[in-house]
């Protein structure tokens, strides 16, 4: 049986990573109602509404406060700065944020000691489940994992491995723009389909991005993004 993949998180890690969930996705708008209506109380659903000032439809949450009868509707541009409000006014127990985090990611999680004996999280994230099947789905549909920022370390670390044909890719630390065009690639250079089968292998595996080794970055990121490495 595989190893457990638990990681611990402090309590404001995991504040912050639920947050980042959002960011990343603000259009959760069901998860946010509920999130929203823990942190702050009253009620919250999801809905859609005409927004001014153009009154395009916009999706979010309709919010109606505890003892009131009127109702708002936050539209989900508004998600982050609601969700820094709601954690900066309350002040939450270490059990509140082992429920908010179980809510937001799916997976178990619970109190315990981490490093240096502090308390915090522990996250039983099932990422020991993953396995990838090199479906290549990450490389060739989502269009953030080969048209995003380099980061610093990357860019260090192929400087230092003389690794030109990479860097020749990268302006202004954009990966990956074509050296012939000067325009985004439609497709990652270095991605390779094996003969003969439905696999994909990326020809810089060993050197790859830091964005495309930590994808995908938890369970509900491969399974909202439809990477099939869990089954
Ligand atoms: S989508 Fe998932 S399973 Fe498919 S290649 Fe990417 S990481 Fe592997
Ligand atoms: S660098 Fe490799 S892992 Fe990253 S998108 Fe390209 S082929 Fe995929």
């Amino acid at each position: 049986m595989n190893k457990k993949n638990n990681k611990f998180l402090s309590f404001s890690f995991a504040i912050r990573e639920i947050m980042d969930d959002f960011r990343s996705d603000p259009k959760q708008y069901d998860l946010f109602a509920k999130v929203y209506s823990f942190l702050v109380g009253g009620k919250a659903v999801p809905g859609e509404e005409k927004c001014p000032p153009m009154g395009i439809r916009y999706g979010g949450i309709w919010y109606r406060p505890e003892n009131l009868k009127e109702r708002r509707f936050y539209n989900w541009h508004e998600f982050d700065d609601l969700l820094t409000q709601a954690f900066s006014l309350r002040s939450l127990s270490g059990e509140d944020i082992v429920k908010l985090y179980k809510m937001v990611f799916g997976v178990n999680a619970f109190i315990g000691n981490g490093p240096e004996e502090k308390v915090g999280i522990w996250v039983e994230t099932e990422m020991e489940r993953f396995k990838c099947i090199q479906c290549g789905h990450c490389c060739l549909n989502l269009y953030d994992s080969y048209c995003t920022t380099a980061h610093e370390e990357d860019l260090i670390r192929w400087e230092e491995e003389g690794r030109w044909d990479i860097l020749g890719y990268i302006d202004g630390g954009d990966l990956w723009i074509s050296p012939k065009t000067g325009e985004d690639v439609t497709r990652c250079p270095w991605l390779r389909k094996l003969p003969r089968t439905e696999k994909y292998s990326c020809r810089i595996h060993d050197t790859k991005p830091r964005h495309c080794k930590d994808y995908p970055k938890s369970k509900k990121h491969a399974l909202r993004t439809g990477c099939k490495g869990f089954g």
